[in-house]
């Protein structure tokens, strides 16, 4: 237990129920459950963990939906991992980033390799070489949230090597549709956390990764929260949050039925919890308008494993305005394990974030795997999808949120205007990009939030 929530020891257990069950809802339901209250956990999917939530492959090793690495300065994982007993398990590995110009993949890790790449001509390397090194070295943020990326860039790195790197990656996270409304601050924060996360003289960065998969983390908590006693209820979905001005109390409404608490932490997706509380009187126009005011993407997934290596790198990103989608990964040339863990079998996963209302989302599993592995045979026409072992789709809904000019105003309080309910969610989370180590670090904050206000 962190020294803060240990402080927070109650004599008066109050019935808490926290909503959602990632990262974020986790961690609270483990700080307020640790500080000795009745914690009710509910979650819609039928298994923990959220958006980093895990599946069995068929020949049985465990794996994320969502493909998820993690930084040496995301210090709350490693605490996490480490207060659950599972820290042995993080390792370290190198990374490198291919990028797919003009039909081949080329390597852009290193200042070299930014050198040798031919879809820029000299000066745009040279260009492009001192704005990334601007960027991870520069502290001062405040002023990159009131440009947008795609204007920022196409003044500081020119148009011609915008289009060629930056373009296409902001697109493929951000879609056609919001891409250009993306803040400087964004993608400052996934830049500079990339050379602070190196260590001294390091030119590869190191990315960590669970063995046995980011599952590791997630039942570490599930066996804490059960032996603290926290119910966990799975596959509930609320209907409503509302309040009773009579019993001065916030109750949730699940399959049609009340079910009261003293307080309410929610951890689902700020539209979420607006259309959850459009009927409760508490809640106030402003406070409602600003949740809707943050828009989601959704994410399509794919994981297939193969005894095909296909190249070298983990990473692999678009430099090619007619991407098929955002990435393709090798897990197993991070890991370097595809033969002891996986049987011989590399783990390949795809990635897409698509706008609402996009045909993506709504196509059918077979239309997306029949239309990737024609994007990976585009980038690696020796792709032989007979070496295909297995393969899965997976779809989530408010994946990703867009960080637009002026976002600082849109963060939604802590505190929603209802009595004994609060919000807690990655749009609270800015200058850096939503990540695993930042929910932890909001779970811990809100409960913090919450226990003052008990006491
Ligand atoms: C493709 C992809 C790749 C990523 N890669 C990385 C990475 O490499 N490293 C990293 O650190 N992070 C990564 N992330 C981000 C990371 O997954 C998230 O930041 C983190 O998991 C968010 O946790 P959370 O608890 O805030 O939200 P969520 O995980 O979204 O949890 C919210 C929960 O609320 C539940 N919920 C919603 N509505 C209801 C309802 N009505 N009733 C009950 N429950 C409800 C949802 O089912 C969900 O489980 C990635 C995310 C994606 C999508």
């Amino acid at each position: 237990m962190d020294t803060a929530t240990a402080n927070k020891q109650t004599d008066t257990p109050q019935k808490i129920a926290v909503i959602g069950a990632g990262f974020t809802g986790l961690t609270t339901a483990l700080r307020l459950a640790q500080a000795g209250h009745d914690v009710t956990l509910m979650e819609r999917a039928e298994n923990l963990g959220g958006l980093a939530s895990g599946f069995t492959l068929d020949s049985g090793q465990p794996l994320e939906r969502a493909y998820h690495f993690t930084y040496k300065t995301d210090t709350e994982n490693q605490k996490l991992a480490k207060e659950l007993g599972v820290a042995d398990k993080l390792k370290f590995h190198p990374s490198s980033i291919g990028t797919f110009y003009d039909g081949k993949v080329y390597p852009l890790m290193t200042p070299i390799d930014l050198l040798k790449f031919p879809g820029l001509t000299f000066i745009q390397k040279i260009r492009t070489g001192v704005v990334a090194l601007y960027l991870q070295r520069v502290r001062n943020w405040q002023k990159l949230t009131k440009i947008t990326a795609m204007d920022w860039l196409t003044k500081y790195n020119g148009e011609a090597a915008t289009k060629v790197i930056w373009e296409p990656l902001l697109k493929g996270k951000f879609s056609e549709e919001h891409y250009r409304d993306v803040t400087m601050a964004w993608l400052w924060g996934r830049i500079h956390v990339r050379q602070v996360s190196k260590d001294k003289g390091e030119v590869v960065e190191k990315l960590g990764y669970f063995d046995g998969s980011w599952s590791v983390l997630v039942d570490g908590y599930e066996k804490k929260l059960r032996e603290l006693g926290v119910t966990i209820k799975t596959s509930t979905t609320l209907e409503e949050i509302n309040y009773d001005a009579k019993g001065q109390k916030p109750y949730v409404v699940v399959k049609g039925k009340k079910h009261s608490f003293d307080r309410i932490v929610t951890t689902t997706p700020s539209n979420v919890l607006a259309r959850l509380t459009a009927n409760c009187s508490q809640m106030t126009k402003k406070y409602a308008d600003n949740l809707n005011s943050i828009p989601y993407l959704d994410a399509v997934l794919m994981v297939f494993t193969s005894k095909q290596k296909l190249s070298d790198y983990y990473w692999h990103q678009f430099s090619d305005k007619n991407a098929p989608f955002l990435v393709l990964l090798d897990l197993t040339n991070l890991t370097q394990d595809a033969d002891e863990t996986y049987d011989g079998n590399h783990v390949y996963y795809i990635g897409a974030y698509p706008a609402k209302g996009e045909e993506l989302f709504k196509q059918s599993d077979k239309q997306i795997t029949a239309d990737w592995y024609d994007g990976v045979r585009k980038m690696f026409p020796e792709f032989d999808e007979s070496q295909v072992q297995e393969a899965h789709v997976f779809k989530y809904i408010d994946a990703q949120h867009i960080v637009t000019i002026g976002y600082e105003e849109l963060i939604p309080d802590y505190q929603t205007p209802i009595p004994g309910v609060y919000l807690s969610n990655f749009t609270q989370i800015f200058p850096e990009d939503r990540g695993i180590n930042f929910a932890i670090r909001e779970g811990e904050k809100v409960a913090n939030i919450v226990l003052d206000d008990i006491k």
